[in-house]
């Protein structure tokens, strides 16, 4: 499951999701606030675009929204089975320290799922499909 090949692959370790062999962030460091979440125009090993069109990681922000929702659930879950007797505020506090401590992780993981949402692996060396799409484009 996490050979690959697999999407799994490509968002655990923020490689390229055409190739998984290239870098997709520029730092892959979340806690990089100068970088946080900048990525690469194009992959380092098999320069296919990240960006297909401007705005596409916008799209972006519905995942981070999910994992946002999920993140609080798991917050609010575990104090209530770990401390039932906590107060209101110490829900308030550990879901909105949380979010805060994590959302760098969330905003990077986003893109890459995002990414990884619209572009399938291919491998390194250009497709039959690619090539074909080269050759109709230098025609014109
Ligand atoms: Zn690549």
């Amino acid at each position: 499951m996490l050979n690959k090949g697999t999407k799994l692959y490509s968002v655990l370790h923020s490689k390229c999701p055409h190739c998984h062999e290239g870098d997709f962030f520029v730092d892959p460091n979340p806690y990089n606030f100068m970088k946080a979440g900048d990525l690469l125009e194009r992959c380092p090993v098999c320069e296919r675009r990240y960006t297909p069109e401007p705005g596409f990681y916008y799209g972006g922000m519905y995942v981070s929204y999910a994992m946002g929702v999920a993140l609080f659930v798991s917050i609010y879950v575990a104090i209530l089975v770990l401390y039932p007797e906590a107060s209101m505020w110490t829900y308030i506090v550990a879901v909105v320290g949380g979010l805060m401590v994590l959302a760098p992780i969330l905003y990077k993981y986003s893109k890459i799922i995002w990414a990884n949402l619209f572009f399938s692996y291919k491998g390194v060396a250009l497709t039959a499909k690619e090539i074909a799409e080269q050759a109709a484009r230098a025609a014109r």
